[in-house]
């Protein structure tokens, strides 16, 4: 079997639907034909400001909501990074092959650097990419289910283990990003231009797993649109109404075409009246049962136990084939 890879953060305690539809809802199909591991990437929040409470609450959250959205602990291998040290090792492996100004192309660094100025940004916001880097390559994984804004990563991810693979021998397996290019980029609601982002967007435009129903039907319903009145798939001319056909599509099955047909002469209110009702539907059951994990710690830590553990043999083993061909003394 193929593997997969990939890691969500724990930075804001719900997930929002941009990271269900456009990687959440590809890790759960990934556990079908792959040998998938899924993390909470702790190590990737503490690059930007965390209070420590906040951060472990928040780390059980998301594990119970990525448990929620229908990962299998039977199918695939769910961890918290920082249970598998060998990331931060392979980490800093990663970080001396990494050219500085390689490292400075990554638009991630300077889209989110950008707010607070570059000088009030950590050394480790610049270099998550490098880490990134290593927690793909530690699984020798073929597949890494992410929205498009990680494609810069998984490119530098090949870069890297091919670099390295030239130098000092085969060691690391290339992989490829995995996006579903429908739902690759879900935007926020308030500002159709932007993406929905834990850290970036505004609460208005962001629809949170766990936010209240009723806050999730106001959020939708004040979702910005355009002064037509057509209801029409037309990213570039009414990117709002896109959006909300997209997320629509995709959580019901039913086609753009069909979804354009059946609204012909409907207005705006009639499409979101139906999709808060579609979201609803859908975020009820994700939060009764994100809180029946949070209900039981001793089953949801047993399961994240197991997963370090089937982590830990697999990244061991890469860490230690990386570490001999780089020339270090084995200890005895
Ligand atoms: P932050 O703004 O703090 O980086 P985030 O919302 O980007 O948070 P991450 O934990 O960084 O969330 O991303 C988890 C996964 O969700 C990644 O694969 C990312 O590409 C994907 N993702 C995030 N936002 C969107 C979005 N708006 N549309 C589609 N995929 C998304
Ligand atoms: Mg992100």
């Amino acid at each position: 079997r193929p593997r997969a890879l990939s890691g969500i953060q724990p930075t804001s305690g719900s997930f929002h639907l941009g990271n269900y539809l456009g990687a959440i809802r590809q890790y759960v199909a990934l556990q079908e034909t792959h040998d998938a591991f899924y993390m909470v990437v702790d190590l990737h929040a503490i690059t930007m400001p965390q209070d420590p409470k906040d951060l472990r609450a928040n780390t059980r959250l998301s594990a119970a909501q990525l448990l929620a959205a229908g990962l299998d602990p039977e199918r695939c291998t769910l961890f918290i990074q920082s249970h598998v040290p060998e990331h931060a090792q392979l980490g800093w492996v990663m970080n001396c092959i990494t050219g500085f100004g390689e490292a400075s192309r990554m638009t991630q660094f300077k889209d989110k650097s950008a707010k607070g100025g570059v000088n009030n940004a950590t050394v480790g916001l610049f270099t998550y990419p490098i880490l990134q880097v290593a927690d793909i390559l530690l699984y020798q994984a073929n597949a890494v289910p992410v929205g498009e804004d990680q494609r810069q990563h998984i490119e530098l991810t090949r870069d890297l283990a091919e670099r390295f693979n030239q130098r000092f021998g085969p060691t690391f397996t290339l992989p490829a990003a995995h996006i579903v290019k429908e739902v690759a980029k879900i935007y926020d609601l308030q500002d159709p231009a932007s993406k929905m982002s834990k850290s970036a967007s505004s609460p208005k435009g962001l629809i949170n797993l766990l936010d209240e129903p009723k806050v999730t039907e106001k959020k939708i319903k004040s979702a910005v649109t355009d002064t037509e009145a057509e209801i029409r798939f037309d990213t570039a001319e009414k990117p709002g109404v896109s959006n909300l056909l997209t997320i629509y599509s995709t959580l019901t099955g039913e086609s753009i075409p069909a979804l354009e047909a059946s609204y012909e002469g409907k207005g705006y209110g009639a499409l979101k009246t139906d999709l808060a009702a579609v979201m609803v539907d859908f975020v009820t059951p994700f939060r009764q049962r994100t809180q029946e994990y949070l209900d039981d710690p001793e089953t949801l830590d047993s399961i994240l136990a197991k997963g370090a553990e089937k982590a830990r043999a697999v990244a061991a083993e890469t860490l230690a084939q990386a570490y001999d061909r780089l020339g270090f003394l084995p200890a005895k």
